[in-house]
Formats: C-alpha cells, sequence, structure tokens
C-alpha cells in the first residue's frame, strides 16, 4: 500500500483569478477551435462542448440542435443500423464533424459500427466508451479498431492518469476521455472508492496527451458554466456534459408530471434502469453504478446553451482570452474555500 499526499483538486476547490484585459465585450470572443490530431488526417473545426453518450443526452434530436452551433454530439451506441441510416439520410456532410459514432468494447460492437460505417462511410468519429480504460482488453479493442479504421478520428476512454492517456494515443487514441467519478448520475466512487477529483485529472492528463500531440475530453462533473470554463482553463480540449444537458426536449427519457410539475428521467449508462432496459437487468456479479433522477424540465436545449456560451464568453473577457485556444494559458488558478452565495439557493 502507498499513499500520495499531494492535494487533488475538484471544480468547486478553485475558482479564476480575473486578469487585466482589453476586451471591450464579450461579443469580441470566439469560442471556435481548430484541431489536427494524432492520428487521422482530419480536421477539426467547432466550439468545443460535447453532449455525452448516454440514451438520455446524446440522441439524434440533441444532435442536430448541437451541430446548427457547431457543438458536438457523441450519439448513444443503443440507436440500431436502421434508425442510423433513416436519421443520416437528411443531414448535410458539415453534420458529420459534430457527431461521433458509440461503441463498446465487444465483437458485437465491432462489427455493428462496421455496418453502420460500410453504410454510412462519411461518418468521422469513432468513441469507444468503457467505465474502466485501464484494462487490456480495451487497449486491443482500441488498437484492432485503428487497423480497421486508419483515418477516423478515434476518441477512447475513461482513464484519469497521464501514463494511461499515453499509452491510449500510443494504441491508436486521437482524443483521450478523462474522468472517472465526477458523473451527475455516477456512484462509481461509492461504490468502489475509485476516483480522481476532476480539475486535477484534466491538468494532469491535458499534459501528457498535449506532450504527445493528442488531445483530451474532460467528462463529467460539470454543474455549472462555470465549472465548464474551468475545464478549459485546466487545460481540457473538449468538455463533455451529461446532467447540463439533462431534461430537455432533445434529450431522451421519459416526460413526467408529478402535481402539474414537469421533469424528465435520466440514468446513468450502468445504472439499473439502463441495463434492465438494454441487458435485461443487472448481472449477478456487479453492482450498478449509476443513478436514476428525475430532472425538473427544462424546455429547449437551446436555451441551456446559450447560457453556457454566454457564461464562456464572459470568463474569457475576465482573464483578457479573445479566444477560447488562450483561455488556458491565461488562467491562475486560486484555491478556494468558498463558491457562490447561496442565501437565496433552497
Ligand atoms: P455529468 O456531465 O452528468 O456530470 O457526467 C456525464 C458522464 O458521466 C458521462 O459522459 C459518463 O462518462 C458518466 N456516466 C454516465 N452514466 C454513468 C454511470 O451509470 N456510471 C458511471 N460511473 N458514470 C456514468
Amino acid at each position: 500500500m502507498r499513499i500520495e499526499t499531494d492535494l487533488k483538486l475538484g471544480f468547486k476547490d478553485v475558482m479564476i483569478r480575473p486578469k487585466r484585459s482589453t476586451l471591450k465585450s464579450r461579443s469580441e470572443v470566439s469560442l471556435e477551435q481548430n484541431f489536427k490530431f494524432l492520428h487521422s488526417t482530419a480536421t477539426w473545426t467547432g466550439i468545443p462542448i460535447m453532449a455525452a453518450n448516454m440514451d438520455t443526452v446524446g440522441t439524434f434530436e440533441m444532435a442536430q440542435v448541437l451541430a446548427g452551433e457547431k457543438l458536438f454530439t457523441a450519439i448513444h451506441k443503443h440507436y440500431t443500423l436502421q434508425q442510423w441510416n433513416d436519421f443520416l439520410q437528411n443531414v448535410t456532410p458539415d453534420f458529420y464533424n459534430y457527431i461521433a459514432i458509440s461503441t463498446g468494447t465487444g465483437q458485437e460492437d465491432f462489427a455493428k459500427i462496421g455496418h453502420v460505417i460500410t453504410a454510412n462511410p462519411l461518418l468521422k468519429f469513432i468513441c469507444i466508451d468503457v467505465a474502466n480504460g485501464y484494462s487490456e482488453h480495451f487497449v486491443q479493442f482500441l488498437k484492432q479498431t485503428r487497423l480497421q479504421y486508419p483515418d477516423k478520428v478515434i476518441i477512447a476512454g475513461n482513464v484519469v492518469t497521464g501514463e494511461m492517456v499515453e499509452e491510449l494515443l500510443l494504441a491508436g487514441a486521437d482524443i483521450v476521455k478523462v474522468g472517472i467519478g465526477p458523473g451527475s448520475v455516477c456512484t462509481t466512487r461509492v461504490k468502489t472508492g475509485v476516483g480522481y477529483p476532476q480539475l486535477s485529472a484534466i491538468i494532469e492528463c491535458a499534459d501528457a496527451a498535449h506532450g504527445l500531440g493528442g488531445h483530451i475530453i474532460s467528462d463529467g462533473g460539470c454543474k455549472t458554466p462555470g465549472d465548464v470554463a474551468k475545464a478549459f482553463g485546466a487545460g481540457s480540449d473538449f468538455v463533455m456534459l451529461g446532467g447540463m444537458l439533462a431534461g430537455h426536449d432533445e434529450s431522451g427519457g421519459e416526460l413526467i408530471e408529478v402535481n402539474g410539475e414537469k421533469f424528465k428521467q435520466f440514468y446513468g449508462m450502468s445504472s439499473t434502469t439502463a441495463m434492465d432496459k438494454y441487458v435485461g437487468g443487472v448481472a449477478e456479479y456487479r453492482a450498478s453504478e449509476g443513478k436514476t433522477v428525475q430532472v425538473p424540465f427544462k424546455g429547449q436545449v437551446i436555451n441551456t446553451i446559450l447560457d453556457i456560451l454566454g457564461g464562456l464568453r464572459s470568463t474569457c473577457t475576465y482573464v483578457g482570452a479573445s479566444r477560447l485556444k488562450e483561455l488556458t494559458k491565461r488562467t491562475t488558478f486560486i484555491r478556494v474555500s468558498e463558491q457562490e452565495n447561496q442565501i437565496f439557493t433552497k
């Protein structure tokens, strides 16, 4: 047994220090980024915020709205080939820049994305997603996927430490997804005791990835636009959101009415709800590692998106970053023991 005594930090432990700035207005800030990738020769331009590949978030309906704003959606893995084909019939080539097809690491998953990609060769991004990105089997699957699709942009995760980010990049990932345990409907830390505070995970993993020419996604734990700004400030290239995008018209999940108030169901992809729906229940040898909750219904997702983007532009003006790209260079975090004033919060 060993103990690392360096304190690791989450979003709640820091604030971003304001800096002198020549920017007069938020409208002078550009949130668009241009990326080249480590393996794929594809390039990407857009606002690097992503909807999570959860069936209550990463839906086709969500992708249509987000792509219109140049934001990205990792489409959940439970759509059938037929649903993919029907949906993609009516989209423009530009749309393919803003979606990924997601997959687990079974050979049946590999076969399924094979069918969808053969029918829709313009699909450009593949997201290989497992709860525990430290398994040898996952690395093998990633290598197999890279061999099969040399020019697709491959996202792989989740991990939280620099050495594993490097291993995944060397095994064929272009972008590594970072986060174990911070998610709004995740119970991994409770069920297993395993995890890593998200801000420190981003700082350490971004450093490892950028050293090799790779990119990272901060996945999970953002509760406010301010957290999204902190994730970019810490060095993340993309930020993935689940809970913040749940509960809208475009999110999946059942609409429920309780005493005249509307809610939408939202659940983790390893929750009992998801496992009952897709794999006929929770296998005896495992525990569910996700929650099921009811989120107050929030209407159209575009309003939430504009709120997040407005917050992010404002962060940039506070530190004098005219482009999102400059935010991390201009970020100094201060460690704090307070956040917002909650006097009027119920
Ligand atoms: P959020 O933005 O809601 O805080 O986090 C979203 C992320 O939580 C997802 O992208 C995914 O990585 C993670 N997640 C989703 N469902 C589950 C689950 O059932 N269990 C765990 N451990 N993590 C989950």
